[in-house]
């Protein structure tokens, strides 16, 4: 059985019975002989079904949100955000996905050349707890609009979530093997990436898992995309706005209680404001409001395990065994790890190289520009960087420079339908989301008239 779990309460909430090895081969077969079909459903058929999915998330968004919130910590507010932006992404790719897919015409020697975008069958998505929705939808929603099937594994602590997104699906009207929700655990998926009706593979997750699937997808010849880690810096230079970059920088680490793959985890401060941001920095750090999940204003809620929590912790001490400096929290109990932060953050140290999936945010200082592309490109992640400066010359003169998949200026990383996301490094490699998005799953077809 495959258990969810309330972090929160660590009650049971569900048990799951495992799909046997015919039940598996029967939703493989099923996801094969639906793309038949549905990679010939016209556009405006395909749209009405994606539009209709985005009122089915709307009507049902509490619902789906208390079960986010029950399966992995989440504050409700927050999980019900997290419903409202994968109604976002369908009507973003409802009203644009015609436009990313059509032909384009090259000028060559032939009468009329051009590359045409065609659907390539199943695709499987191995997904994680952190955003339980969202990791799902910004894959799943441009890959059916380009004529794809979906098939997912979810993590195993966030099965009903799995299942209520296949429900909305069905709900929405869309053929049953267009989303279908493997209930496996990881044990499984190389027989499912090894299936020869199943031809690519994406995942969100952890060098591990990533390493793992695209090897296993490489054997295959089989196209993978990897969204995995991150430690994106917030670099605060001297002449940011203070009240504003601060907040942006409490936001850009806590939110989803430091869950995300591209939270900000290295704050780098320029030494002559160093002081002053850092006070101004733990004073709001203090008003975020840790509590019950389910209570509205709850702004930390639990990690998604407690095991989760406790290697948090491990990295903190070894942090500060190495001359960090705890000025705000560092203390766990259960799954619950209280919002802190970290000054003399070494290079060395795990704060800094690893990443930190929590609400722990490590400081360090700078003095120049070419010191903070250092503290930057050091990572061996690279997901996004932010940069908070008035001269947006100074910032604009760095992006050329920094190794990372996104920077954003004066403003927290994050993602959005209409821009393409991903990494570089061992963050993985490919892009979700916008025109890019959308075209890692196809055949990208060349067409040649003489
Ligand atoms: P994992 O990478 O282990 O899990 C993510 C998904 O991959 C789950 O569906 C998991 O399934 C699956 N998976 C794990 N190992 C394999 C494998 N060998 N082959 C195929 N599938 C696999 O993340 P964790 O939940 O264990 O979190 C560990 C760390 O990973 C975090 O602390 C964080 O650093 C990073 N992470 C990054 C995320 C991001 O958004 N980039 C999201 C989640 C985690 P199952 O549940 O069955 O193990």
């Amino acid at each position: 059985m495959i258990k969810s779990i309330n972090p929160y309460t660590n009650e049971t909430i569900e048990k799951f019975k495992q799909d046997s090895k015919s039940t598996l081969s029967k939703k493989i077969k099923l996801a094969d002989k639906t793309f038949q079909t549905w990679s010939k459903t016209d556009y405006a058929r395909k749209k009405t079904l994606m539009l209709q999915l985005a009122k089915e998330l709307k009507k049902n968004k509490n619902d789906y949100a208390l079960a986010i919130t029950r399966e992995m910590g989440k504050p409700i507010s927050q999980a019900v955000a997290e419903i409202e932006k994968c109604a976002w992404v369908c009507e973003y790719y409802a009203a644009n996905a015609k436009s990313q897919l059509k032909p384009i015409e090259i000028k060559t020697d032939a009468k009329k050349s051009y590359v045409r975008f065609d659907p390539i069958g199943a695709v499987l998505a191995v997904m994680p707890w952190n955003y339980p929705f969202w990791q799902v939808f910004r894959f799943a929603v441009p890959s059916l609009m380009a004529g794809n099937v979906c098939l997912l594994k979810h993590s195993t602590n966030v099965m009903r979530s799995a299942e209520n997104i296949q429900q909305a699906f069905l709900n929405a009207g869309f053929p049953e093997g267009c989303f279908q929700n493997l209930i496996i655990k990881s044990s499984k998926v190389e027989d499912v990436i090894r299936n020869k009706r199943v031809k690519a593979v994406t995942l969100t997750g952890s060098k591990a898992a990533g390493s793992s699937v695209a090897s296993i997808a490489a054997e295959e010849i089989k196209k993978s995309v990897l969204e995995l880690g991150g430690s994106n810096a917030l670099v605060v230079f001297e002449d940011a706005k203070m009240d504003e970059t601060i907040k942006t920088c409490v936001q850009a680490r806590f939110q989803n209680t430091g869950q995300s793959c591209i939270a900000g985890k290295r704050l780098l401060v320029h030494e002559s404001i160093y002081l002053d941001f850092i006070e101004g920095f733990i004073t709001e750090v203090r008003e975020l409001k840790s509590g019950s999940p389910e209570d509205e204003d709850t702004f930390i809620g639990v990690m998604a395990s407690e095991k989760l929590a406790k290697e948090l912790e491990a990295q903190l001490t070894s942090s500060v065994e190495k001359g960090a400096k705890v000025i705000l929290g560092g203390k766990r109990s259960k799954a619950y790890f209280e919002p802190t932060v970290v000054i003399n953050v070494n290079k060395k140290s795990p704060l800094f190289e690893e990443e930190t999936f929590g609400p722990v945010m490590a400081v360090t200082s700078f003095k120049t520009d070419m010191e903070a592309l250092d503290l930057i490109n050091r990572s061996k992640f690279g997901l996004g960087v932010s940069i908070f400066t008035a001269d947006l010359e100074r910032a604009k003169a760095m992006v050329p420079h920094i190794e990372d998949g996104a920077v954003f200026i004066n403003e927290m990383v994050k993602s959005d339908p209409r821009l393409p996301f991903g990494g570089t490094k061992e963050s993985g490699f490919g892009r979700e989301l916008s025109s890019f998005g959308i075209h890692e799953f196809v055949n990208k077809k060349t067409v040649y008239i003489k």
